[in-house]
């Protein structure tokens, strides 16, 4: 059974877009996975096909309508699919996620645009709020492109060679190791000595240890949590510290 995601937006025309092409595009021509983009709008009840109203409280901007989403939802639905809406105000996407997302039967996603949607969505119906980062985008659709491209990655007999994801960032808790290819020499600079030394065990080791030093430097909340307990003293220390 391949992966089938519906996205519920007013700008249809952006999808699939990127996922069209390269490595996601060739896998929706191989049937791996499918796209269905829905135009919001056409859930709307009134003569002026409206979607969105002012702020209840006042300010700036504009709201989406929860009346028009659910109607969009609900004539949508799919049994066992996970209802996703695009928010900076959801969890931040992990590949964790991600890799749950793609083991199932797909998703369905709700892209936001405006000020955002009418709270009493979220309450009405199942709906996992999901964000790609802490930056405001103009709207949801970029996200939605973001988490279908993690997922469809993951698919079976998406990737070429299947084991390329093993060892990628975040998979063990650490970003990768560093990458080089030919030429040997540019602009003065080499491939590391290790690299060519053709002993995988100390390569294996080599690549470990910039895994290790590179998510230390750069992503010390990722490193933090790789270490789990370790980062704890000792009791004992611990009960010196305090006097
Ligand atoms: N006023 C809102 C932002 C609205 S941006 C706030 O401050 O929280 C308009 C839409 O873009 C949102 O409804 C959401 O669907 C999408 N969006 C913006 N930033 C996002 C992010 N970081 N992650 C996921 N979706 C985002």
């Amino acid at each position: 059974m391949s992966f089938a995601a519906t996205v519920l937006t007013l700008y249809p025309e952006m999808f699939p877009g990127p996922l069209g092409l390269s490595l996601a595009g060739r896998a929706m021509a191989d049937g791996k996975w499918s796209l269905d983009a829905v135009q919001i709008r056409d859930f709307a009840t009134d003569k002026h096909r409206s979607v969105d109203d002012t702020p209840a409280g006042g300010g700036a901007g504009m709201v989406m309508r929860a009346d028009v989403l659910a109607a969009a939802i609900d004539a949508t639905a799919r049994p066992g699919v996970p209802l996703l809406a695009m928010s900076p105000r959801g969890r931040p996407l992990t590949q964790e996620r991600v890799r749950e997302l793609a083991a199932g039967p797909g998703v369905a996603i709700l892209c936001g645009r405006f000020e955002g949607i009418d709270e009493r969505l979220f309450e009405a119906r199942d709906v996992e709020l999901v964000s790609i980062g802490d930056y405001i985008l103009s709207g949801g659709e970029i996200g939605a492109l973001v988490l279908l491209d993690a997922c469809v990655r993951l698919l079976p007999g998406v990737m070429g060679a299947a084991s390329s994801g093993d060892e990628e960032s975040f998979e063990s808790g650490l970003l990768e190791y560093p990458h080089y290819t030919r030429p040997q020499m540019w602009e003065g600079r080499t491939i590391p000595e290790v690299l060519r030394s053709g002993d995988h065990a100390k390569i294996k080791a080599w690549r470990h240890a910039m895994a290790e030093s590179d998510t230390r430097s750069r992503r010390p909340d990722l490193w933090e949590r790789h270490n789990g307990v370790r980062v704890q003293p000792p009791s004992d220390a611990r009960h010196e510290e305090e006097e």
